[in-house]
């Protein structure tokens, strides 16, 4: 074995499906913390084979937050590396040669059952309150009906095929041995219908194929685990070694979310909370440094990280230990790190220059800038003085309008004008409210006041997490002084 068959490799894998996750940041840190400890490499893979979710501005935005909190990767889509390429949706041949491999070594079979038998199948098995899952119909087709078939051109997926007694065990570094029953394994889909693979497939192949020797990833994919174990066994690979980290979690303990926090880097960094104090609070998540030390920078959890000091008790993302954090960060910074983060994030060129059209038109003098501008700088607004629901509408028809209205603008990636218009008017007809009420309400809580520059050109310039966060905010209020039926 030569010395570089033991450099630790790890790897960060997202799905470039949204906005980019505090879980992203928070499972990119332990695994470059890891490789930097061992003087290893951190790669960065982007798992967009789910075609229909991925989205090129997502993986953009994965980029550039990771590099914003300095979690700087040594190979990945944008630099390439020695076992590239680092996009799934690139390497798709390798997927089918792999899936064939197993086919060929009996481990794999091809499923012909259509979507309508497996839904069938489903409501059957509810109906008779048995666990669903793929009754493996196809597992016993003969050579000649699967060839048959194939020639006819018949659509048909491959799937894994499942040892169905005994158990799988794997080493969970944080948790110990963990043990699965094979009987309750479903037979995986490996390669879909239209050649795309899956998850697993995808997952465990690149995982060899770009040497990856230590799997840390969170805590939900531990019932994936046992089925990529038996993916390495089929393969005749070695394993890698596996740690799962604690979920994130919101104060009410649950899986966080965003309707409970907002989870986008995006946010957090619109938010003004230094990247230095959002790593040191993901790196509190799940990990002590011991004696009871929370403030301390990625060379310092380099140096002590050991898989041994990670707590399994659920950590929760508390805004307001984030918020302490980022304010100890904040009286830490030295004259030219204020000066430097007020020019570069808060009034960077870009939003000044951005702001130019709509700000000059109210403005005679420079001083007036602050004053009538200061909505487009902060965050949270105060919208006591607003009458805001319009006349003959209620309280809950507000609410129900504008968790509607969210839940548009969450999937409004091409966040210009004329796009925000478009997905706004639309939503208007469709409600049936007057053009005055709809935009006049928008208006007040995105800008917290009655007058603002044009509505779209500003929701535009403050952007989607501001806006966003804005509406939220304001239907947390809303709640607040009138409880909703
Ligand atoms: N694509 C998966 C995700 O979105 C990767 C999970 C893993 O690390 O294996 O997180």
């Amino acid at each position: 074995m030569s010395a570089t068959d033991n450099k630790v490799r790890v790897r960060i894998a997202p799905s470039p499906t949204g906005d980019p996750h505090v879980g992203t940041a928070y499972i990119a840190l332990f695994n470059y913390a890891f490789a930097k400890k061992y003087g290893g490499d951190f790669i960065l893979r982007i798992e967009d084979t789910d075609q229909v979710r991925a989205k090129s501005s997502s993986e953009a935005l994965i980029l550039e937050s990771l590099r914003w909190l300095g979690l700087e990767w040594d190979e990945g889509p944008d630099k390439g590396g020695p076992y590239g390429p680092y996009r799934q949706s690139e390497r798709t041949a390798i997927y089918r040669e792999h899936a064939e491999i197993l086919l060929k070594k009996g481990h794999a079979y091809r499923c012909f059952c259509s979507n309508d038998r497996l839904t069938e199948l489903r409501r059957q098995q509810r109906l008779q309150g048995l666990p669903t899952g793929y009754d493996r119909f196809c597992r016993s087709l003969g050579e000649g009906e699967v060839q048959a078939r194939m020639a006819a051109g018949e659509g048909h997926v491959i799937r894994l095929m499942m040892p169905t007694e005994g158990v799988t065990k794997f080493v969970d570094e944080a948790r110990g041995e963990l043990e699965f029953e094979n009987h309750r394994l479903d037979d995986q889909v490996l390669l879909k219908s239209d050649g795309f693979p899956t998850y697993h497939l995808a997952n465990v192949v690149d995982d060899r194929l770009m040497r990856i020797t230590h799997v840390i990833r969170a805590e939900e994919w531990i019932s994936s685990t046992p089925k990529h174990v038996i993916l390495y066994q089929a393969f005749g690979w070695p394993q890698p070694k596996w740690c799962h980290m604690p979920l994130l979690r919101n104060a009410d303990r649950s899986k966080i979310s965003k309707r409970k926090n907002p989870v986008s880097l995006s946010y957090y960094r619109r938010a003004g909370i230094l990247p230095e104090a959002l790593i040191n609070f993901l790196g509190l998540m799940g990990w002590s440094f011991g004696n009871d030390v929370e403030v301390f920078t990625v060379k310092q959890m380099m140096e002590k990280f050991e898989f041994a000091g990670i707590n399994l008790g659920g950590p929760v993302f508390d805004l307001v230990k984030l918020t302490w954090m980022n304010q100890t960060y904040m009286h830490k910074m030295d004259d030219s790190r204020f000066v430097s983060y007020l020019r570069d994030e808060i009034f960077s060129p870009s939003y000044l220059k951005a702001l130019k059209p709509l700000v000059l038109e109210r403005m005679s003098r420079f001083e007036q800038f602050v004053d009538h501008n200061g909505f487009f700088f902060s965050g949270a607004l105060d919208y006591k003085n607003l009458e805001i629901i319009p006349k003959g509408k209620t309280p809950e028809e507000l609410s129900l309008m504008l968790g509607q209205l969210v839940e548009l603008l969450d999937e409004l990636y091409d966040w210009h004008a004329p796009q925000i218009q478009a997905l706004i008017e639309k939503h208007k007809d469709e409600i049936k409210w007057k053009p005055k009420d709809y935009f006049l309400t928008l208006r007040m809580i995105a800008t917290g006041r009655k007058d603002s520059p044009p509505l779209f050109d500003t929701l535009a310039v403050l952007g989607r997490e501001m806006v966003r966060f804005r509406i939220r905010d304001y239907v947390n209020h809303l709640a607040s002084v009138t409880p909703l039926s």
